[in-house]
């Protein structure tokens, strides 16, 4: 099936074709500065004219067969991908306070494509749903009910397609059935995310109510004391300069002054005191993650690395699993520094487990699940 995956940002669109039959890419953009006016798309229809165009262009000009959409925010609705219509789009609207940035962007770029083929199949896929799965326990806040009714401030976690994509090719490389699999997986790009499979499931995961919860990524600060934003607040910062504040200014960005981990990891080495400790402060919470994420699942089978960093940076895998002693976790040096596309163990022969890095292809994912759905209609 020939899918157009389409990731819409707030001022940005990503796009891919791909061909889920072969698993191939047969074209893929991205168009920037869309409202921003000089040399910019006007707005999201405008910026879809220009992917059509693209594709028309294209040498493999064959139609589409659908449209698979990266939505952010499922809420507690969406545990899976959908086929869209008129009422899911507004569903996915209502959905837009909990992810201001994002799911706004997400309905623009499903509109624009309305406007455009309309009879053209969408599938809504959710960065969420994966998540869905997680028990009370580990998804409600210690505060107080009303909250949750009134505003739905929970936990929903983030990340979801990759998590699962990459959960799903690490059970097959260790040939272990999914539905018996325990492990911890580690999304570090520049969000980052960790989350504790049980039986093939998310059962915790580490960003929350929005995307800022949990470890120290680019930008974002992760977890704080949130009496942090009260005082702010109280020395007159406002919402919206707290909110820049720690989601553009703060994690390796505020440690290192750079939040590229390849150049940190160069500034490290060469002496910079402050790559240094912010190599130090990400491994050490990351590591503590992983420590509480072995337990909630009873015992992890494998610990799994994916995205960027997570792919890409033996360094900072090894100054990871260098704080994980305690769980008899040892990587093989020669391995971890090796290079591949594809997923492959990393540990040491006696390590208590198997570290894997597993490469994370979220558009891949998107384009499979709208293929499933599309398929399971048309019968
Ligand atoms: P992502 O969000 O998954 O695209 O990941 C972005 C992060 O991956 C950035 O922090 C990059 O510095 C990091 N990254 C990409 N390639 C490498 C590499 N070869 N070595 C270290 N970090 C990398």
């Amino acid at each position: 099936m020939r899918v157009l995956v389409i990731n819409s940002g707030s001022s940005s669109l990503k796009y891919q074709v791909r061909e889920t039959g072969t698993n191939t890419i047969e074209a893929h953009g991205l168009i920037e500065r869309i409202g921003e006016g000089a040399g910019g798309s006007a707005d999201h229809g405008a910026a879809m004219d220009q992917v059509a165009a693209e594709l028309e262009g294209a040498p493999a000009g064959k139609p589409l067969d659908a449209v698979g959409h990266r939505v952010v925010h499922g809420g507690e609705r969406f545990g899976e991908p959908v086929l869209i219509n008129n009422e899911i789009t507004r569903a996915i609207e209502r959905l837009n306070p909990l992810a201001p940035l994002h799911n706004p962007a997400n309905v623009l770029g499903i509109r624009a494509i309305t406007a455009k083929w309309p009879h053209l199949p969408q599938v809504a896929v959710f960065d969420t749903a994966f998540h869905r799965t997680l028990p009370e326990h580990a998804w409600r806040y210690a505060v107080p009910d009303s909250l949750y009714r009134r505003y739905g401030i929970r936990r929903y976690g983030f990340h979801g397609t990759s998590h699962e994509f990459v959960t799903t090719r690490a059970a097959e490389l260790l040939g272990v059935p999914l539905e018996r699999f325990n492990a911890v997986v580690a999304h570090l790009g520049n969000g980052v995310s960790l989350t504790a499979i049980h039986g093939g499931a998310s059962v915790d995961t580490s960003m929350g109510f929005t995307p800022l919860e949990g470890l120290v990524m680019g930008t974002r600060s992760g977890d704080l004391d949130p009496s942090i934003l009260i005082y702010l607040q109280r020395t007159g910062l406002d919402a919206d300069e707290i909110d820049t504040l720690l989601n553009r200014e703060s994690g390796l960005k505020a440690l290192a002054g750079i939040n590229d981990m390849r150049a940190i990891v160069d500034a490290a080495d060469a002496g910079d005191q402050r790559a240094q400790m912010a190599l130090a402060v990400a491994s050490y919470r990351l590591a503590k993650y992983i420590g509480g994420y072995h337990v909630a699942v009873g015992g992890a089978q494998a610990l799994v690395f994916t995205a960027g960093i997570g792919e890409n940076s033996a360094a900072f895998r090894a100054l990871v699993v260098s704080r994980l002693g305690a769980l008899g976790v040892t990587l093989d040096a020669g391995a971890n520094r090796g290079r591949s596309g594809s997923a492959r163990v990393i540990s040491a022969a006696g390590s208590a487990i198997p570290v894997l890095v597993v490469p994370t292809d979220e558009e891949r994912a998107i384009a499979e699940a709208t293929a499933a759905v599309v398929s399971s209609i048309h019968g």
